[in-house]
């Protein structure tokens, strides 16, 4: 539902799905007056009884898996004074906040109604609840919202930036695609007939007016949400991130397990997608320009390091000894033995003239990727979030770690070419890093 009396509706939505449940609406203290204020008033019209936790706008709000749950503490007060009935908590924000709510509502066992004030990332219509735990960002499979209620004058209202963010997010599906069709070419993971279409189809569409979501173009802004949207739901369907994320991902995924902030504040989801998505790109560039054809399976695996010295390299790359722990644990699974890996490399090369012509027609050069992004108003270079070129390429050496899923990443380390392909992509006079 969208439109200028969207919020006006909250309290007939509410009831619809909820009934006479109360209510606690979750929002920070920029997303209260913006909209949290009208979807009390609506409920509060509609007759159900109220509550807010409006949490500090500054500094950003953090998914952090405490915080969950000391709203799911309160949605349990809530409970018990209303003789145990089941509260419904109102996510009033963007990401952090439905993340938060998502998770709250799932721990205390009821169902939650998300108002979304942004189109800055894609998870609003996800089960998933990515948090921080013990430094280790892990997603904890929950519960999607009942009832979305989104207003698009309220998101394309929205701080231009936080547009560029969602634009970045939804960006990652191009390279996300990309890994998806390197995995189904090793046979390491098919393409579902469902959840890719879903996402690839409209995907050239949904991006097509960068210059519109900078403006907050309402058509803009609507393709823009109606894609992220989309995506979150694909994940569902095939349930896992797998149809929306990549390596770009798992790039963004480190900057966040690190903190990475700039000019005093951390660095947005979208933001580092948007990076990843580059990074990517410069090296699905650089593959589609080599002679996968001519390499040599009985010769790389001989090479290729042995479990112990995999975790060897995992404990070097995070200092941190819980994130090693998840990173060996996630790495594990992905792990070959040499015999395997000379037939996955034996299959990529016989392979090769196909897959190549499958990347490319899906994919973008990566100078068509950093004007959209840069017309979106999203980062496309390092320095604007705060990263040295020795730290990106760190990243993109490390990425790898810490996600079980097999991207483009794992196929340069398992042809010996990712440092060679990291070399040739990230000089010190890189677009990315000028
Ligand atoms: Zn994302």
């Amino acid at each position: 539902m969208a439109g200028h009396v969207c919020l006006q509706e909250a309290g007939a939505v509410f009831r619809r799905h909820f009934g006479a449940a109360p209510a606690l609406i979750v929002a920070d203290e920029n997303t209260y007056p913006v909209a949290g204020e009208a979807v009390r008033a609506a409920l509060v019209e509609a007759g159900i009884n109220v509550e807010a936790e409006i949490l500090p706008a500054k500094p950003r709000l953090a998914p952090d898996r405490l915080t969950a749950e000391r709203i799911a503490a309160r949605v349990g007060e809530m409970g018990a004074a209303n003789n145990g009935g089941n509260p419904v908590p109102v996510a009033v924000g963007s990401g952090v906040i439905n993340d938060l709510t998502r998770y709250a509502a799932f721990s205390a066992g009821t169902r939650f109604m998300s108002v979304p004030t942004a189109a800055s990332m894609d998870g609003y219509t996800s089960a998933g609840a990515p948090l921080s735990d013990e430094g280790f960002k892990i997603t904890i499979q929950c519960a999607p919202p009942r009832v979305i209620l989104a207003d698009l004058d309220v998101i394309a209202g929205a701080p231009a930036r936080m547009s560029g963010w969602g634009y970045g997010d939804l960006a990652g599906k191009v390279p996300a695609g990309g890994d998806w069709l390197v995995a189904d070419a090793l046979g390491v993971e098919s393409l579902d007939d469902t959840a890719w279409p879903m996402v690839q189809n409209e995907l050239r569409g949904w991006l097509s007016d960068p210059e519109g979501v900078h403006r907050g173009n309402g058509a803009a802004i609507a393709d823009l949400f109606i894609g992220l949207a989309v995506s979150g739901v694909a994940m569902e369907v095939y349930g896992s991130s797998r149809p929306a994320s990549g390596a770009e991902h798992q790039i963004a995924h480190i900057w966040e397990m690190e903190d990475l902030s700039h000019e005093g504040e951390k660095v947005s989801h979208g933001a580092c997608v948007a990076i990843g998505s580059l990074s990517m790109l410069s090296l699905y560039d650089w593959l589609l320009d080599q002679d996968i054809s001519a390499i040599e399976p009985a010769v790389i695996p001989p090479r290729a390091p042995d479990w112990s010295a995999v975790e060897a390299a995992i404990d070097e790359a995070f200092p941190n000894a819980n994130i090693a722990r998840r990173a060996k644990e996630e790495m594990r699974e992905k792990w070959v033995e040499r015999e395997i890996l000379a037939g996955r490399l034996a299959k990529l090369r016989d392979g090769w003239p196909a897959l190549r012509d499958v990347l490319s027609s899906h994919l973008m050069r990566e100078s068509q990727m950093r004007d959209l992004l840069a017309a979106a108003g999203a980062p496309v270079t390092t320095r604007e979030i705060g990263l040295s070129p020795e730290r990106h390429r760190a990243t993109i050496r490390n990425a790898r770690w810490i996600r079980r899923r097999y991207t483009l990443l794992d196929l340069l380390a398992d042809a010996g070419l990712l440092e060679q392909a990291v070399e040739a992509c990230f000089p010190d006079e890189a677009p990315l890093y000028s």
